[in-house]
């Protein structure tokens, strides 16, 4: 049984009616790295002003007794060693005593020693693996060839090492034109070092991405069907803002949903964002149904925002309304505002339903 505690429909009494049980914090915008296609990448800096004290943001999660899990992320929160000991450290250890599940998002490229602070106190190390070999790492990561080499080496050292000191590292692959027909090779990679999770994501269409090359819908389907037969079948495979659903007029899209749906070690999550999951900016205290939406935040900590309150302002955003569907018998939530913009401008999703009743699976 893969029990994904981000899920959103898990911590819903009833399917139609959301809970805020997740936040993700950005720790911060800075980063050593510029992927081509980061999300965040006009949010990233050189220079930052003092970030809230924990004290504050635990004041604010305290706020929210239905929260069952906390995300740090950034720019790279493990950039700087006081920002993992001095900040992510209180939060983590405030979350773990309240009983929360813990995500760290990193690129893990530092010295192994940089991570062992957050022992014990992080639930799901996240890390990203997009490449086939260190010229892949210096193209993607904007970094010269003999910096590419050390990190990409190291990543899959620090990933291996804490592996076997009992992490769960779940790495997470982007499907794009270059990644799509390695998706395999990576996974068994992954596999070997150790890693627990492959989560795999379509490229977002957003800020840095927003001028790349877009996949279409048929390719990515030949690339992920090709996938499933490649992977190694002990990896749990974790497909998120899955640009398919069961309630696509093209039965070859349902048919798809349908086969990743009962692959097994597969599972696919509903989209997160705004549905059981706000953001805070750890330094301006905006809060926002996700890091890299184009949607202005909807409160500012700083400025005493509440998170339930700005949670409920969510469901009846404008933006929000075409999106907000639900199929429990599909266990299907609707897409990803992403996604939805890249692959179904205009689709009013509220007007559709999941299609069940489709003979076998066909071949495609
Ligand atoms: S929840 Fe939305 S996206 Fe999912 S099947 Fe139903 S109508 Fe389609």
């Amino acid at each position: 049984m893969l029990l994904d505690l981000w899920e959103p429909l898990v911590g819903r009494q009833q399917p139609d009616v959301p809970v805020l049980t997740s936040v993700e914090i950005t720790v911060t915008g800075l980063c050593n790295l510029r992927c081509i296609h980061c999300a965040v990448g006009e949010q990233l800096v050189t220079r930052e002003p003092e970030r809230i004290p924990p004290e504050e943001i635990i004041r604010v999660l305290d706020r929210v007794p239905t929260l069952t899990t906390l995300s740090l992320t950034g720019g790279e929160p493990s950039i700087r060693r006081d920002l993992i000991e001095d900040w992510a450290v209180p939060i983590l250890r405030y979350a773990k005593d309240r009983g929360l599940q813990t995500q760290f998002n990193t690129n893990l490229t530092f010295e192994l020693e940089r991570y062992l602070p957050l022992e014990g106190l992080v639930d799901v190390l996240h890390i990203t693996w997009n490449y086939r070999d260190p010229g892949d790492f210096a193209r993607i990561a904007r970094v010269p060839m003999a910096a590419a080499e050390r990190y990409y080496h190291r990543i899959l050292r620090n990933a291996e090492a804490l592996a076997a000191r009992g992490w769960f590292v779940s790495a997470e692959s982007m499907m794009t034109h270059e990644t799509l027909p390695a998706l395999g090779q990576f996974n068994r990679l992954l596999a070997a070092v150790g890693c627990r999770r492959h989560e795999i994501h379509p490229r977002y269409q957003a800020d840095w991405g927003a001028s790349l090359p877009v996949l279409d819908l048929e390719t990515m389907a030949e690339g992920i069907e090709r996938f499933l037969e490649e992977r190694d079948p002990n990896l749990w495979v974790l497909f998120g803002t899955f640009p398919f659903f069961p309630c696509s007029p093209d039965p070859r899209h349902r048919a798809l949903w349908r086969r990743v749906r009962e692959a097994p070690g597969v599972t696919i999550r509903n989209d997160p964002d705004g549905r059981n999951r706000l953001n805070i900016d750890g330094i301006t205290g905006a809060v926002r149904v996700t890091d890299f939406a184009d949607i202005p935040p909807l409160g500012n900590i700083r400025e005493g925002a509440d998170l339930v309150a700005c949670f409920a302002a969510w469901q009846e955003h404008p933006a929000y309304r075409p999106l907000k569907c639900c199929c429990p018998e599909a266990a299907c939530l609707g897409p990803n505002l992403l996604v939805a913009q890249m692959y179904y401008p205009g689709v009013d999703f509220t007007t559709r339903r999941a299609i069940l009743d489709d003979p076998a699976p066909a071949q495609r």
